[in-house]
């Protein structure tokens, strides 16, 4: 079966919310096949986000994910990685379905970088390249 990766993101965290995703993405019938909870280290963010290299946000976006522990997660299922990204909703929290983690759980707070809780691979050649980061023994 597919993989995707995970994470609950630093507002996530802080906010207790780290249960609440886990408990999710089980009553949904995915397995998972590794979590931890770490401080990533900003090198690791940018090699994460590199898709964004030169956007404005980015540097705002890796402060953000190094200001307190991340709950990285490799999920397992068939089409895992799709059916992740639909249980997480839209990007923008405000506006992401209710039932889905961001629009049950997250609202824009205004601050100029999105808080949105949770992030998932969006491709099988993403889910393969930032397992391969955060999980290198898997
Ligand atoms: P993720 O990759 O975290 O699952 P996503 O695929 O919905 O989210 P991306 O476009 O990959 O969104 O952006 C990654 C993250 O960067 C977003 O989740 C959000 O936190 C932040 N972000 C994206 N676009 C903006 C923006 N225009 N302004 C501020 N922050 C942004």
């Amino acid at each position: 079966p597919q993989r995707t990766l995970v994470l609950v993101k630093p507002d996530g965290v802080r906010r207790r919310l780290s249960g609440e995703v886990l408990r999710r993405i089980e009553a949904k019938g995915y397995t998972l096949v590794a979590a931890e909870l770490r401080v990533a280290p900003t090198e690791l963010l940018e090699e994460h986000y590199a898709e964004h290299a030169g956007k404005p946000f980015l540097p705002a976006l890796v402060e953000f994910m190094h200001s307190g522990p991340v709950l990285a997660a490799v999920v397992e299922g068939y089409r895992v990685i799709e059916g992740f990204r639909s249980l997480a909703g839209a990007t923008d929290p405000t506006v992401a379905a209710p039932g889905t983690i961001r629009g049950d759980l997250a609202h824009d707070v205004g601050s100029p970088l999105i808080e949105n809780v949770v992030h998932g691979s969006d491709s099988p050649e993403s889910a393969a390249r930032e397992i391969a980061l955060w999980f290198p023994s898997l």
